[in-house]
């Protein structure tokens, strides 16, 4: 499984121009077929999708291409389960976060719940790729919680990355730079930018 970018004719163009790299040794993929088509949930609206999977021309290992603005195993989009993680360190109930995004209420309490296992890992995860991308940023959270340092250093990152990458959704680039799996329990390597 590889992030993307969410400009599927760039991400078509870069794969069948040898572009993007093998994340196991990094010579360009090729195309592989589609996966099956499913549901993803996005902010407002829905969209039918089927991931494009893809080869390595050297390893033959066979990658699976996320688009950033979801989740690794996620049917919601990462700027719905972010909007969650936000409003949930603003001290809204997990109800309530639920009500107003229209998900179950299980559903949202297991992003949070999922989130809040691994807050501390992610908020040291993106406190370093702030200092990476720029490192005269020094800002020191004043949260009361791991979960509230976390997000909020997200956003802080979001601040930084727009002078590196341009305007980007934020919760896309939290996506794309811990691979997929901001909810997912496992560890990822933190890789400074080129
Ligand atoms: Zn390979």
């Amino acid at each position: 499984m590889l992030i993307v970018g969410t400009d599927e004719t760039a991400v078509e163009a870069d794969l069948i121009g040898g572009r993007i790299g093998c994340p196991d040794c990094e010579v360009g993929l090729r195309p592989w077929g589609h996966g099956v088509e499913r549901e993803v949930r996005l902010l407002g609206h829905i969209e039918r999708r089927r991931l494009r999977r893809s080869m390595c021309r050297s390893c033959a290992t066979t990658h699976v291409l996320l688009p950033e603005d979801t989740l690794l195993r996620r049917r919601d989009g990462a700027e719905v389960i972010g909007t969650a993680l936000r409003e949930r360190a603003e001290g809204k109930s997990h109800r309530r976060i639920a009500s107003d995004l229209g998900r179950a209420p299980s559903t949202v309490q297991g992003w949070l719940q999922a989130f809040a296992a691994r807050a501390v890992a992610l908020r040291e995860h993106f406190v370093r790729w702030a200092h990476a991308l720029d490192p005269g940023f020094d800002r020191r959270s004043v949260g009361g919680s791991d979960f509230f340092d976390a997000v909020d250093a997200i956003g802080v990152l979001g601040i930084v990355a727009v002078r590196r990458f341009g305007p980007r959704p934020v919760w896309s680039l939290a996506s794309f730079l811990t691979g997929g799996r901001l909810l997912y329990n496992t560890s990822w390597h933190f890789h400074p930018p080129l």
